[in-house]
């Protein structure tokens, strides 16, 4: 927990979260400002600030990030359609909360990275 991350209040509860799914390690919620019909994070409840600080310890539970956004997707029809999971590292990545994140993105044609 990091008393001044929005994330980490998400998970424990002290700001509401549009929350779509949960288990032990794993919270999803709605992103506040979708960019797309399906915009949905799926962060690990433990804080870790960007990709840079993950160990290798830290590879099943990424694992167990793209697995639950996977479900989602699944759970919302948009698997065979397609969808983009995104991970955002640091200014330059695009970052803006420094909680680690996978975004799923989906529900419409989605337009090249860049
Ligand atoms: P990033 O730019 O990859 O760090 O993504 C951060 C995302 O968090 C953005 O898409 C924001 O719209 C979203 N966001 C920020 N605050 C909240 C919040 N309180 N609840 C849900 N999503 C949020
Ligand atoms: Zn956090």
């Amino acid at each position: 927990m990091n008393g001044s991350c929005i994330f980490c209040k998400i998970v424990d509860r002290t700001i509401p979260g549009d929350i779509v799914y949960e288990d032990d390690s794993v919270l999803a919620f709605n992103d506040i400002h979708p960019q797309a019909p399906t915009h949905v994070l799926v962060i690990p409840k433990r804080h870790l600030a960007t990709v840079n600080e993950l160990d290798d310890d830290d590879a099943a539970l990424m694992g167990t990030l793209v697995m639950a956004a996977r479900s989602i997707a699944k759970q919302r029809g948009i698997d065979d359609a397609g969808y983009r999971l995104v991970i955002n590292c640091n200014a330059e990545g695009g970052q803006t909360v420094f909680h680690v994140h996978v975004h799923l993105l989906g529900g419409r044609q989605l337009r090249a990275l860049g």
